[in-house]
């Protein structure tokens, strides 16, 4: 109880939603232990609110509720793998999961069709190897994002792989962060190409230089207040600069504001978004200071242009002599298959590293350049190609009604359909990054796209039918900014149609150097 007690809200438990209240009866951390007696005791001995607390173990129920089968994420901080660990995961997917993986959009793993009996042996298997499910989902600090060539980028200022390893230890299960308002999602990135999408995280550090007593200091800017979902916000910069050994501290500030300032009543105002917009940076500062103390004023933003993302094809690497091969999984789905040949080809050419990236595709580093030839021979190396065509290369998928409760379109396959058809149809010499989402939540981030997509309903004399918004001109360079949605509904059948003639105005139309973007 003492712990509860630091934050306001405690005190005026009436005005808590409901979920504050299941969190004040035990914490969402208490239900892992909980969840070996229920793989013991059975689906059906589970009490309803429990499934709520499940999400800080990574689990959710996956659709239809009632067949008792749970998704489950797995973090991947920045996305940084070896080989070892790749290959658990494929055995975790092939054993349990029906053989499926999906990357997502947070460098993260999810899998299907898990049954509660086989979650006790899933936690041992991930633990052994360093991974955990655990605050992957729930109002907790979830998977750090960011560079997911951290350490062999030639475009990273700094290797922030032990600034993020030190962030995983402070948060990961801590019970002084595990009760926050709402999921809380942090992003690290010295890469200039702003590898760890700033702009759309609750907090993150991106690259910065500043002079100080006549050196030049490389460390961070701080950016707080970002979230897409219903009613998205791009995050704002704090008036600070932060050298790589503070970054912990500062993270651990703005988790203490966000947990003891932000709104615990209405679940739709929790996020940390909400709190920033109402005070502004500046007061934000001021309150983050009386914590952490005061720190420089901001020095020189070293983000360039945003890469989208994206890291397909054969690139060199900050060490002499050495390649990354960056590989397009179409739409995010992969397989147990897959990821063992990952492994062995990682391990055959690279280091035994394996990095996921958070447009949902793949990375083998450390490739001799005498040996890429040899790697793009692989078999593998066809489906998941460094070289996709242009839309498949670009398309970014959530999970959709196929597995998940919270959907109101099937989102994957419609996706897939799409881009197969443009790239049958178009020849296109710049990327048009697409996006889905099959609900608000905007887990496929749609609001970030050239092309965004939301699924939702449309009345039609047939009937209620899966139909899609359409939203253009979304990026994340410089202070980012968000696509405009496009008037009226597209039927699920017309959706290719409709983005060829989309696509093909912004082909013929276009002046010298406009991206679809502009
Ligand atoms: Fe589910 Fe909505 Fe997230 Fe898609 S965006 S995975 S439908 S919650």
């Amino acid at each position: 109880m003492a712990r509860q007690q630091q934050w306001k809200w405690a005190k005026d438990v009436d005005r808590l939603n409901e979920v504050e209240k299941l969190k004040l009866e035990k914490d969402g951390l208490d239900v892992i232990p909980d969840i070996e007696k229920y793989a013991q005791t059975g689906f059906e001995s589970i009490p309803e609110e429990e499934f709520a607390r499940f999400k800080w173990a990574g689990l959710y129920l996956q659709r239809p509720k009632s067949d008792g089968y749970f998704m489950m994420r797995v973090r991947i901080p920045t996305g940084i793998l070896n080989s070892r660990q790749v290959r658990v995961l494929a055995e975790v997917a092939r054993d349990y999961g029906r053989g499926l993986i999906d990357v997502t959009t947070r460098q993260a793993v999810q899998y299907h069709w898990l049954r509660i009996e086989n979650i006790p042996d899933i936690f041992r298997r991930l633990k052994e190897v360093g991974l955990y499910s655990y605050e992957a989902c729930g109002d907790c600090p979830r998977n750090i994002v960011g560079n997911p060539l951290a350490g062999i980028d030639p475009y990273e200022l700094i290797d922030t792989r032990p600034i993020v390893a030190e962030l995983e230890k402070t948060f990961l299960l801590n019970k002084e962060f595990s009760n926050l308002p709402r999921k809380y999602k942090i992003s690290v990135s010295a890469n200039i190409h702003n590898a760890g999408h700033a702009q759309i995280n609750d907090v993150a550090f991106t690259p910065a230089i500043k002079e100080i007593d006549g050196e030049r200091v490389v460390g961070f800017h701080v950016w707080v207040g970002g979230g897409l979902s219903n009613r998205p916000h791009l995050a704002q910069q704090l008036d600070i600069f932060v050298r790589p050994e503070q970054v912990v501290d500062v993270a651990v500030g703005i988790t203490k504001v966000f947990r003891d300032y932000g709104y615990r009543e209405k679940r739709h105002r929790a996020r940390l978004k909400f709190l920033v917009a109402d005070w502004g940076p500046e007061k934000f500062l001021e309150v983050l200071t009386e914590l952490i103390g005061p720190y420089p004023s901001r020095g020189e933003d070293q983000l360039k242009e945003w890469n989208g993302g994206y890291f397909t094809g054969v690139h060199p690497q900050k060490q002499e002599g050495l390649c990354y091969v960056g590989l397009n999984i179409p739409v995010g789905r992969t397989s147990a298959e897959e990821f063992f040949q990952l492994a062995d080809l990682a391990d055959q050419y690279g280091s035994g590293s394996v990095r996921t990236v958070n447009t949902q595709n793949v990375i083998i580093p450390d490739v001799p350049r005498e040996r890429v030839d040899d790697l793009l021979k692989e078999p593998l190396l066809e489906r998941l190609t460094p070289y996709p065509k242009t839309f498949v290369g670009h398309a970014i998928s959530c999970t959709g009604k196929e597995f998940c409760n919270l959907a109101l379109t099937e989102t994957k396959q419609l996706m897939y359909r799409t881009v197969q058809y443009l790239d049958s149809r178009i020849d296109l010499d710049v990327p048009i990054r697409l996006h889905v989402n099959g609900c608000p939540n905007s887990c496929g981030q749609q609001q970030i796209a050239d092309i965004g997509l939301l699924g939702g309903k449309l009345k039609t004399p047939a009937g209620m039918v899966e139909a899609y918004t359409v939203s253009v001109g979304g990026h994340l360079n410089g202070k980012g900014r968000f696509n405009t949605q496009l008037k009226g509904r597209v039927e699920a059948n017309d959706v290719p149609r409709v983005l060829e003639s989309l696509v093909l105005f912004y082909k013929n139309e276009r002046q010298p150097g406009e991206s679809f973007a502009d």
